[in-house]
């Protein structure tokens, strides 16, 4: 007799049927001429950025963007050769060499990095594909519009001189998330503005873009060219304010499972887990998680994180550790390995990335992000037409 393999101690289940599905969603969402950039930065959000990557190009995505050169590079040399992929997060020194020879479209935000790239595209004999960056508000990266036009001169003198094409002229919003916040407009106007600049000076860019998923589900004046959602693809509301997934007509992707390790009775007036900061009222038994903050479950989710072990809702008693943490089961006595889900798409009564991101006083992006290297991606692809 043969035995399947045991399952991973602990898993998080990617679903690729999911990830097609939001995308084609989002593309729906757009007007036909506008393209779509899938967002795999940070390992698509925790959830693989390769499998990922393929997974959004089959179901219509256009283009990729990633925020440091190294995601971008590693897409290239796993053989995604044939689709543009946007890089914006560049620092002194990076490798731009390495991102002209593979037709990476590059962000350039100051003169700095312009003279890199410029300097770069000299020693490769090549054009290097870039993408000016404005700052219409946000405050973080971005040419202010002050400087605009130096950026702008520079660029299109480069571009004469064969070394740099301007490809691509982009902002990013700062609460596109909080709608009808009077950022959003006044960012709009800026960005008008400065693409009106940049195309009289003589800027013949292929794409304008600014908006994120916040602004690829609400804001359609905003889509310009092209849109670049992240979250809203892995199935994740940007906001409680725009509405749940299902609300979104999105399904989650990722979700976290563990075998539960032991479950034991014990009396009342036990203390749980470091700290005693939970103390059983009464006897009961005790179910062991094998997940911790090492695996990105927050240890500010303490006494508040939701798991649905063998069909209820429980909450993590006391503090989450680096490698497990515990649920009070209220006497019920679940074999070991029963299933604890912390989050998944939450339509089997399981809680949602959302709820543990309230959990832990932060948002559903940093819950699925942080998931740790330790704990095993699975791939699932369940069938389409949930949603
Ligand atoms: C992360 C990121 C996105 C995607 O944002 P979401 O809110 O996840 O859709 C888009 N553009 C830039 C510049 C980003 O850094």
């Amino acid at each position: 007799m043969t035995e399947a393999p045991p399952p991973p101690r602990a898993r998080a289940e990617i679903d690729l049927g999911a990830l097609r599905a939001n995308v084609r969603a989002l593309r729906a969402r757009v007007a036909p001429h506008v393209r779509v950039m899938a967002v795999v930065k940070a390992d698509a959000y925790g959830h693989g950025a390769l499998r990922c990557a393929r997974a959004a190009l089959e179901a219509g995505a256009d283009w990729l963007g990633t925020a440091t050169p190294h995601e971008a590079l590693a897409l290239r040399a796993a053989g995604i050769t044939d689709v543009p992929v946007m890089c914006w997060l560049w620092t002194s020194g990076d490798p731009w060499d390495q991102g002209i020879e593979a037709g990476i479209d590059m962000s350039v935000s100051g003169m700095w990095a312009l003279e890199e790239v410029v300097r770069a595209a000299k020693a490769v004999g090549k054009t290097a594909r870039v993408q000016l960056k404005a700052d219409t508000g946000l405050g973080r990266n971005g040419c202010r519009p002050a400087d605009w036009p130096e950026l702008v001169g520079a660029a299109l003198k480069a571009e004469v001189d064969g070394l740099v094409k301007v490809t691509g002229l982009w902002s990013h919003f700062a609460c596109a998330d909080e709608p009808h916040h009077p950022s959003i407009a006044a960012q709009l106007g800026v960005f008008r503005k400065m693409l009106d600049h940049a195309e009289r000076a003589g800027a013949r860019p292929e794409v304008r873009h600014i908006a994120n998923s916040s602004a690829t589900l609400t804001l359609p004046e905003a889509h310009f060219d092209l849109v670049r959602p992240g979250i809203a693809m892995y199935g994740v509301s940007p906001s409680p304010e725009l509405g749940t997934s299902a609300e979104l007509g999105l399904r989650p992707v990722m979700s976290l499972k563990a075998g539960v390790a032991l479950v034991k009775q014990v009396p009342a007036g036990h203390g749980v887990s470091y700290g005693h900061h939970y103390v059983t009222g009464e006897a009961t038994t005790l179910g062991l998680v094998p997940l911790g903050y090492a695996d990105g479950v927050p240890r500010h989710a303490s006494g508040r994180g939701p798991v649905l072990v063998d069909g209820r809702v429980r909450t993590v008693a006391g503090r989450v550790a680096m490698d497990q943490f515990v649920v009070d089961l209220g006497g019920d006595a679940p074999k070991p390995g029963t299933e604890a889900v912390l989050f998944g798409p939450g339509d089997g009564g399981e809680p949602t990335a959302e709820d543990w991101a309230v959990a832990a006083d932060t948002i559903a992006y940093e819950i699925v992000t942080r998931i740790g290297a330790r704990v095993p991606r699975v791939v699932v692809d369940a069938a389409e037409g949930h949603t």
